[in-house]
């Protein structure tokens, strides 16, 4: 293993000394940093969720990086999330803690996502509940199947290249498209191939 490098981040040499609390506390500070500041307070505002697969994924690949500089493990880090991470090609799920299943993970919550400055509200898309109906039960209803072959057929619209794009409400959110989706994979950054699924 090689010796590890004390190489920090633009943010840990912030924290270290202590700008970054300054920046974020004040009310200074709060005024500069509008959006940074919404964006935690929602953040913190939620409780906090692990996804046990990406840690394994992050822990791997921080593994075979120790030499490198902080920032250069992250990006190879979330990378191997990335590459490795399974989505509805590879006949992959997702389950949340309360038993809820998903097609992905995009799907397993509710968030918001910036696209060109734009935003857009993303809701989930449980397809049943492990606690009233079998996995395999869940699986084989029409709906997921309908589904599955929508998104391995990519058979959504392409919004983001769209004249009717600024005056069409359907991109404020997930809920559908106009070629009739619901919910609409036309703007996930898998869908714009930023990363791939399927
Ligand atoms: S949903 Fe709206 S923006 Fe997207 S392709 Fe259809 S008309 Fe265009
Ligand atoms: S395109 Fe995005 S939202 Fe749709 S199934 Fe794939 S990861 Fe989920």
């Amino acid at each position: 293993m090689q010796a590890a490098v004390k190489v920090l981040t633009p943010q840990e040499e912030r924290i270290i000394k202590g700008q970054l609390t300054e920046e974020l506390t004040t009310e200074e500070g709060r005024n500069q940093r509008k959006r940074v500041n919404k964006l935690l307070a929602n953040f913190r505002s939620r409780p906090p969720r692990v996804n046990i697969e990406r840690a394994l994924l992050f822990t791997e690949s921080f593994k075979e990086t120790e030499s490198m500089p902080m920032v250069l493990r992250w990006a190879k880090a979330m990378e191997n999330i990335l590459n490795k991470i399974k989505f509805v090609e590879d006949k992959a799920m997702v389950v949340n803690h309360m038993g809820f299943v998903s097609p992905c993970y995009a799907l397993m919550h509710s968030y918001n996502c910036y696209i060109y400055g734009r935003i857009k509200e993303m809701y989930p898309f449980y397809l049943g509940n492990v606690t009233e109906k079998k996995l395999d039960q869940i699986w084989t209803e029409p709906i997921y199947i309908n589904f599955r072959l929508a998104v391995n057929n990519f058979h959504f619209p392409s919004c983001t290249d769209c004249k009717f794009l600024d005056g069409c409400s359907y991109v404020d959110n997930n809920d559908g498209d106009c070629w009739g989706n619901s919910p609409s994979c036309a703007e996930c950054l898998w869908s714009r191939q930023l990363v791939l699924c399927p």
